[in-house]
């Protein structure tokens, strides 16, 4: 897709980002009748101070959070580059230090192989 080749899309964040719009309507909708309001313009802008106070602190963790950083790859029935084995395959694309986005020649592991290379990671000072 076009659209992938230009922006680099982290779609957990994206998503949380969706939702996170969703709960700012029922702010928008709950303040004109929690505070008695029939002017359109006062009750929305009582209502986007109330949603920028909370939303500021759940935007900040989505940009942000290292645990949304993480990104993993995951392969059905592909042979494991540590011990030949084929079945579903794992790889860590990016984490908030580590990046193989690009890498041309990814490698797949299974599961217990990828839970050893995670911990070797992690003794290197990767975050997984
Ligand atoms: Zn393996």
């Amino acid at each position: 897709m076009i659209f992938n080749k230009y922006i680099k899309i982290n779609y957990k964040r994206y998503l949380l980002y969706l939702i996170r719009w969703q709960l700012s309507t029922p702010i928008l909708a709950i303040v004109p009748i929690a505070l008695h309001l029939t002017d359109f313009w006062t009750a929305a802008f009582i209502a986007n101070i109330i949603g920028g106070l909370l939303f500021f602190w759940v935007d900040n963790f989505i940009f942000t959070s290292k645990d949304l950083t993480t990104q993993w790859e995951v392969v059905e029935n592909i042979q494991c580059s540590d011990c030949g084995n084929v079945a579903r395959g794992y790889r860590l694309v990016k984490s908030s230090n580590y990046d193989k986005v690009k890498d041309s020649e990814p490698k797949f592991r299974c599961e217990n192989c990828s839970i050893n290379k995670s911990n070797e990671l992690r003794k290197e000072g990767v975050e997984v």
